[in-house]
């Protein structure tokens, strides 16, 4: 989809491990395939913010995915700490301008991309209603949050492969379109919910592709990122 991006500058491998030597051994083994890394709450809580910074320094381009949400002054402080470190993503959780204007304003001042969460892959329809979120389409509230992010001043969003299509049509070429979720048909779903293939997150015109235990957990972790690199570069 992205014709200026090849499949491995597409690829985010998620780092959900719990120390940072697990997570430099999959690195290890991910060498001259993988150059993009998503470190989650699990690793940073256990050093992963100074992996972030060890990663980068050897060429690696990081996602850190912190999800921030809280008053205004909180985020944007937290952002700007972050901003300038070389990371290259930053996720903050996208249900409100106010979050989403303080983390923009955050990074400003430097190269960090603010991407807003909309609805998290984990959650359907009946888990918005348990929240007060009367919506019988999770692609409509994806693609207000999605609007909603783009006016703050965030650089793109977090969504399903399924609801790419519709938030790039909602948005422009240049909006990040984030996808995690992703899973071949023979993968096991775990706790996602919305999955879909790379092929589909791909075709609907996702500019990255988030995979984690499908690669991290297989018994071939190259073999795996490997198949997922060809196929994002067949679609
Ligand atoms: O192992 P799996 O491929 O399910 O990992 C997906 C990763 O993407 C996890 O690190 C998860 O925290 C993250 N994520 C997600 N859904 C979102 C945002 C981030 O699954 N909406």
């Amino acid at each position: 989809m992205n014709s200026r991006l090849t499949a491995r500058d597409r690829l985010i491998v998620a780092l959900d491990t719990p120390s940072v030597d697990e997570a430099r051994l999959i690195v290890k083994r991910l060498e001259g395939s993988v150059t993009f890394y998503k470190i989650g709450l699990e690793l940073a809580m256990k050093g992963g913010i100074d992996l972030a910074q060890e990663l980068i320094a050897a060429g690696s381009r990081v996602f850190l995915d912190m999800k921030f949400l809280d008053i205004e002054n909180t985020v944007e402080r937290a952002v700007a700490s972050l901003a300038g470190c070389g990371i290259s993503f930053l996720t903050v959780h996208g249900m409100d301008s106010k979050t989403l204007r303080a983390a923009a304003k955050g990074a400003s001042a430097s190269d960090l991309k603010i991407l807003a969460v909309t609805v998290l892959t984990n959650l359907s329809e009946s888990d918005l209603a348990e929240q007060g979120i009367k919506s019988d389409c999770i692609a409509e509230l994806v693609i207000h949050r999605a609007r909603l992010a783009q006016r703050a001043g965030c650089h793109g969003i977090v969504c399903s492969g399924h609801e790419a299509a519709a938030v790039r049509a909602a948005t422009s070429p240049d909006f990040l379109i984030v996808t995690p979720g992703i899973r071949l048909d023979d993968d096991k779903v775990g706790d996602q919910v919305r999955v879909a293939t790379p092929q589909t997150a791909s075709r609907n015109g996702a500019s990255y592709i988030v995979v984690g235990r499908p690669i991290t957990q297989s018994e071939d972790i190259k073999a795996a990122a490997e198949k997922f690199l060809e196929i994002i570069a067949r679609n």
